[in-house]
């Protein structure tokens, strides 16, 4: 359950581009619940790139990704989750051609594993409990993030705070209000969250509201992360210049691609703000295109939530990813250095009759 949505299946867009060399690069997009969080959804993203990108792409140079990127940008306004899996794509091919890695476009890793979080969504003090210890256990994950803003803020505390005292050191805990919210509230919250133990607060109030975020920003005893406020390279300068978040969530598909992201990384950087890689609950494709630009960041002081695949119950890659010891391997390969289960693909296809979708337990991001 997030604050906005309760997901159980999530539709994948999958962009295959055959290179005129022969090549083939892969992208994805996926949204979270729909429309019920951001402004794209699959169906939306699917028509935008066949009836509005493929064109572009057809006089394009596969070889010159930037420029194909620039060609999109000036033909094309917004629609950054479907520029996003187009750019992956193109890289994808790209990195095949040269047998490079994709994280080598953008100055090559720094980390070969990513720290992941996880998040306890069943609302249930004990069960996140139980959920947490099985996770801490496996040494699957030592980053816990709770989905509050629904309930009355009391009750919201009360989970989270038993939640803390149960894990103590062993486990940062952090929060997402998902702009559940009102500054009055949020106010209130926060210290009551700082008293707890929580390490960090996502998105308290609307992304509307950047003014109100720099005021909880000056008064906070914890680290007020920006997500939904956070739409690509200019919302990041404005944040910045504003002090209204300490912590960006970057996500590749909400900056508007890998390039844009690294952007949003660079404002962070430079202001002097920590950096979180966030997800759009991407299947293996988009969450790998993710992984391997925050390989990149010079600090990604607060870890990762690439936990998408873990979350389907289908898996799409031939080869599963490597989730142990608290985070994620980044592969070496060419491209993005996955292979897609082509049998698997085709039966979860909306194509087929027998249309079957990838079916997700609840979560959010
Ligand atoms: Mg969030």
């Amino acid at each position: 359950m997030l604050s906005v949505a309760t997901m159980h299946s999530q539709t994948i867009v999958l962009v295959r581009i055959l290179c005129a060399d022969g090549i083939e690069g892969i992208g994805e997009a996926a949204t979270i619940g729909g429309l019920s969080y951001g402004e794209e959804s699959p169906e939306g993203i699917k028509l935008a790139i066949d009836a509005y990108i493929e064109p572009v792409l057809r006089t394009a140079d596969a070889a010159c990704v930037a420029g194909t990127m620039l060609d999109i940008q000036r033909a094309i306004v917004g629609n950054h989750f479907a520029k996003s899996a187009v750019e992956t794509a193109l890289l994808d091919a790209h990195g095949k051609r040269l047998g490079l890695p994709i994280d080598t476009f953008f100055g090559g890793r720094v980390r070969g594993r990513l720290p992941v979080a996880w998040t306890l969504a069943s609302g249930n003090t004990e069960s996140d409990i139980n959920e947490a210890e099985k996770m801490l256990s496996a040494r699957r994950h030592n980053i816990f993030k709770l989905k509050i803003g629904k309930r009355a803020l009391a009750d919201d505390i009360a989970h989270v705070a038993a939640i803390k005292l149960a894990l103590g050191d062993r486990a940062s805990v952090r929060v997402d209000v998902n702009q559940a919210w009102n500054e009055e509230v949020a106010r209130r919250g926060i210290a009551m969250l700082a008293d707890a133990g929580v390490d960090l607060v996502e998105q308290p109030i609307s992304r509307a509201n950047a003014k109100g975020m720099a005021r909880l920003v000056s008064i906070s005893r914890i680290a007020v992360m920006a997500d939904e406020s956070l739409h690509g390279p200019g919302d990041a300068f404005d944040l910045a210049a504003l002090h209204a978040s300490d912590v960006f969530a970057i996500k590749l598909e909400q900056s508007g691609g890998l390039f844009a992201a690294q952007r949003v990384a660079a404002v962070a950087h430079a202001a002097g703000l920590g950096v979180y890689g966030g997800t759009m609950l991407e299947g293996g494709v988009g969450t790998v295109a993710s992984a391997h630009l925050f390989s990149t960041f010079p600090s990604l002081d607060w870890g990762t939530e690439l936990f998408g695949p873990l979350l389907l119950t289908e898996e799409i890659l031939a080869e599963p990813l490597d989730y142990s010891e608290f985070s994620l391997a980044i592969p070496t390969g060419p491209g993005l250095g996955i292979h897609l289960d082509e049998d698997k693909v085709a039966f979860l296809s909306r194509d087929r009759t027998t249309s079957l979708h990838p079916v997700a337990v609840t979560e959010g991001a």
